[in-house]
C-alpha cells in the first residue's frame, strides 16, 4: 500500500519503484494487451504498434503505440498517453478508478477506494448490488421458463440470468440494507418515480439479462415477462452508463471469437444470443435496437470483424427489408449480409431445436448487402447503354472508391462491376483514383473506354491499318518499306494486322497490287481500301510527307503498345494485392508469416504510387505544350 513500504522496500532504488503502484502496473502490464482489447494492433516497425484510432473515425490506421517506451498517439487527432489515461479516455474513468483496474489485472493492491472516488464507480456498485439480487431470485418458475425455453444452467450462469419478483420494492428494500440510496437507484433507472414523488422498482416479475459494457461490467438489464404480458422486453432507459446506440448485447463475451474470425452475427434478441453461444456461435451479439447503428458497427470493425450477418427472424421479403433499412455508413464499414434463418423461426428457437447445420448453411447463404445494393442500382438504368452504364458508374462511385488497402466492400463492389458491367479493372480504378482527387462528371467516351479489352484493341487496331494502307499506298516499296517498319517493331503479336500483312506478302512474292487485292477477301479489306485511297488523293497535296506520317503512325503503336504491357503489370500487382488482402484475413494465417504479408503490400503501394505520380507529371506537361502554340 502507498506510505505503507516496509522497512527492505524503503531502502534501495528497487524498493522505491516497487513501492509507487503506478509504477508497478506500468511494469507488469504491456500497453499493447490493455490497449488491443479494444483496438486491433498491427506491427508497424520497431517497437511500433498500430490500429483505428478509439478516439476518432478514421479509415486508415494512425493510432501507433509505442510498447518500449509505453503510451499511444494517434497522428489524426492528437489523442495521447499512457496506459492509465487510455483506460480513463475510452471507459469515462476518473484516475483513481482506472488505478484500481489496471491494480486488479496486474495484481497490484492500490489500497482502498478514497471518498473522491466518483460517481460513475458508485453507479457501477449499484448495477452490481442489483444483478446480485436478481440472480439470488432466479428459482422455480423463472428458472423453469428458462430450462424449457431450452437453456443450460451453464449457459444461465454465463450470461448471469436473474428474476426480479413481483412486488413495489423487493429491491429497493434489498439495496436498502446493502447501503445503496434510492438517489442512486433512480440514476441508473433500477427505479422509477410516479407524479407524486413515490418510488417503486421498474423490473417486476421479469427474468433478468444483465447488459454489460465492453470491459464486462453492468450498465444497465432486460427484463422479460413469463407469460404474455406486455410489453414482452423492458429496458433501462437511456442513463450515464446505458447507451443504447453504443452498446451490443454479448460483446464482452464474444469478442474473442469475432477477433479470430473477423465475422459477427448479429441478431435481434438476448434469447438469441445466449443460444447461439450455448450452440458453438460464439461469436454473436445483439444490437439493442431495431438495427445496427455507426457506432456499434465501428467498434465491431476495430476488432477486425469484416463481415457481419444480421440474423433478423425475416422471411426472403424481410431479408429485404433489413438491407434496405440498414445505415448505409454501416453497410459501407463492413461486409453486412441479411440470414434467412431456416423455417422461419427466430435464431434461439431454430438452434435450440436442433436446426444448427441448417443455421450454419443459412449463415453461408446469406443475401449479400453489397450485392443487393448493386443489384438495386442496376434496377433503375438501362445497362446495356453507354448512358445507362455511366450513371451506375457514378451512382457507385463512393462505395466503389477504396477507403484504405483492405476495403472489403469496396473490393466486393468492383468484382461485382467487372464482372458484370464487362468492365477493365485496371482501368475502372484509374477513373476512381483520378475522380477522388477532382470529381467531375463521366463522359461516354471515358466510359466506352473502360469497357474490357474493347476500347484499347480497337485503337491498336486502327494504327495497324494505317500502317497497312500507308505501305500499301506505295505498292514499288512495299519490301522495303515493311522491312523498316517490321525492323522498328520487333515484337511480333499473333493475330495482329501487321502479322497478317506480312502472310499476305510472303503468299503474293511482295507484289504491292496482288497484296492488295488480296484484301478483297478480308473483314478489314473495306477500311483499308478506303484508308489507301484517301491516302492517295492526300498524297497529291502539297503538305503531304509520307515518312512522317509513317513514323507518327509507328511511335503511336509503340505507345500503345507499352501502356498494353503496363495494365497487364499494374493489373497483375493489384490482383496480387488483392490475394494478400484475403491472406490477411485468413485467420488459418500464423502470425510469423503477416510481416512479410505487410512488407509485400507496402512494395506494391509503393509500385503503385509511383506509377500513379508519374502518370500525373506526364498529363500535365501535354496541357502546357498546348497552351504554349497558342
Ligand atoms: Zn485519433
Amino acid at each position: 500500500m502507498v506510505g505503507q513500504a516496509t522497512p527492505s522496500q524503503r531502502s534501495g532504488k528497487a524498493g522505491r519503484m516497487a513501492a509507487d503502484p503506478k509504477e508497478l502496473i506500468r511494469e507488469r502490464l504491456n500497453i499493447a494487451d490493455v490497449i488491443g482489447e479494444m483496438v486491433v494492433l498491427k506491427p508497424a516497425g520497431r517497437g511500433q504498434m498500430k490500429g483505428l484510432c478509439p478516439f476518432h473515425s478514421e479509415k486508415t490506421p494512425s493510432f501507433h503505440v509505442h510498447l518500449d517506451r509505453g503510451f499511444y498517439y494517434c497522428f489524426g487527432c492528437q489523442a495521447k498517453g499512457d496506459i492509465f489515461d487510455f483506460v480513463m479516455q475510452t471507459q469515462g474513468l476518473g484516475f483513481g478508478e482506472a488505478l484500481r483496474l489496471l491494480g486488479a489485472r496486474a495484481g497490484v493492491d492500490v489500497g482502498k477506494p478514497t471518498p473522491k472516488d466518483d460517481r460513475r464507480r458508485d453507479l457501477f456498485d449499484v448495477n452490481g448490488v442489483a444483478l446480485a439480487y436478481y440472480r439470488s431470485q432466479l428459482a422455480g418458475e423463472a428458472l423453469a421458463y428458462l430450462h424449457g425455453r431450452g437453456l443450460t444452467s451453464e449457459s444461465i450462469d454465463a450470461f448471469q440470468l436473474g428474476y426480479a419478483p413481483d412486488g413495489w420494492d423487493g429491491l429497493l428494500k434489498h439495496a436498502l440494507t446493502k447501503g445503496v440510496r434510492d438517489d442512486a437507484l433512480l440514476a441508473v433507472g433500477l427505479l422509477v418515480e410516479n407524479e407524486r414523488g413515490r418510488r417503486y422498482d421498474r423490473f417486476r416479475k421479469r427474468v433478468m439479462f444483465p447488459i454489460m459494457d465492453a470491459m464486462g461490467r453492468v450498465v444497465g438489464f432486460s427484463g422479460r415477462v413469463l407469460d404474455d404480458d406486455q410489453p414482452k422486453y423492458l429496458n433501462t432507459p437511456e442513463t450515464e452508463l446505458f447507451r443504447k446506440g453504443e452498446l451490443l448485447y454479448g460483446l464482452d463475451r464474444a469478442r474473442p471469437a469475432i477477433r479470430k474470425s473477423g465475422e459477427v452475427i448479429v441478431v435481434e434478441g438476448y434469447m438469441d444470443v445466449i443460444a447461439l453461444h450455448q450452440t458453438g456461435f460464439v461469436n454473436a451479439v445483439a444490437a439493442l435496437g431495431a438495427a445496427l447503428t455507426e457506432q456499434q458497427a465501428e467498434q465491431l470493425a476495430r476488432l477486425d470483424a469484416k463481415r457481419v450477418h444480421l440474423a433478423f427472424d425475416a422471411d426472403e421479403a424481410g431479408q429485404r427489408a433489413v438491407l434496405a433499412g440498414l445505415d448505409q455508413a454501416v453497410g459501407r464499414r463492413l461486409l453486412v449480409d441479411a440470414v434467412r434463418v431456416p423455417h422461419g423461426k427466430d435464431p434461439a428457437d431454430a438452434v435450440l431445436e436442433g436446426d444448427v447445420d441448417a443455421f450454419r448453411e443459412a449463415l453461408a447463404a446469406g443475401l449479400s448487402e453489397v450485392e443487393f445494393r448493386f443489384r438495386r442500382v442496376l434496377e433503375g438504368f438501362d445497362r446495356t447503354t453507354i448512358d445507362g452504364q455511366r450513371a451506375i458508374l457514378e451512382e457507385l462511385a463512393p462505395v466503389l472508391t477504396p477507403r484504405d488497402v483492405f476495403d472489403p466492400v469496396a473490393a466486393e463492389m468492383r468484382r461485382l462491376v467487372v464482372d458484370h458491367l464487362g468492365m477493365d479493372g485496371a482501368r475502372l480504378d484509374a477513373w476512381l483514383e483520378a475522380n477522388q482527387r477532382r470529381q467531375r462528371p463521366l463522359s461516354g467516351t471515358q466510359v466506352r473506354g473502360m469497357r474490357r479489352g474493347r476500347a484499347q484493341s480497337d485503337q491498336v487496331r486502327t494504327v495497324e491499318l494505317e500502317i497497312v494502307a500507308l505501305l500499301l499506298s506505295r505498292p514499288g516499296q512495299l519490301r522495303g518499306r515493311l522491312d523498316s517498319v517490321l525492323a522498328a517493331l520487333p515484337e511480333r503479336v499473333e493475330g495482329s494486322a501487321l502479322t497478317d500483312l506480312v502472310a499476305l506478302c510472303e503468299e503474293a512474292g511482295y507484289d504491292g497490287e496482288r497484296v492488295l487485292l488480296g484484301y478483297r477477301e478480308r473483314d478489314d479489306g473495306a477500311l483499308v481500301f478506303e484508308r489507301v485511297l484517301a491516302l492517295s488523293r492526300e498524297e497529291d497535296g502539297p503538305r503531304f510527307d509520307f515518312d512522317a506520317a509513317l513514323t507518327k503512325a509507328l511511335s503511336r503503336l509503340r505507345e500503345l503498345r507499352l501502356e498494353a504491357r503496363k495494365e497487364t503489370s499494374r493489373s497483375r500487382l493489384l490482383a496480387r494485392r488483392e490475394e494478400l488482402g484475403r491472406l490477411l484475413e485468413d485467420p488459418g494465417t500464423g502470425s510469423e508469416q503477416r510481416p512479410a504479408v505487410y512488407a509485400e503490400l507496402q512494395q506494391i503501394h509503393a509500385m503503385l504510387s509511383a506509377r500513379e505520380a508519374e502518370r500525373r507529371t506526364r498529363v500535365p506537361a501535354k496541357h502546357g505544350r498546348g497552351r504554349r502554340r497558342r
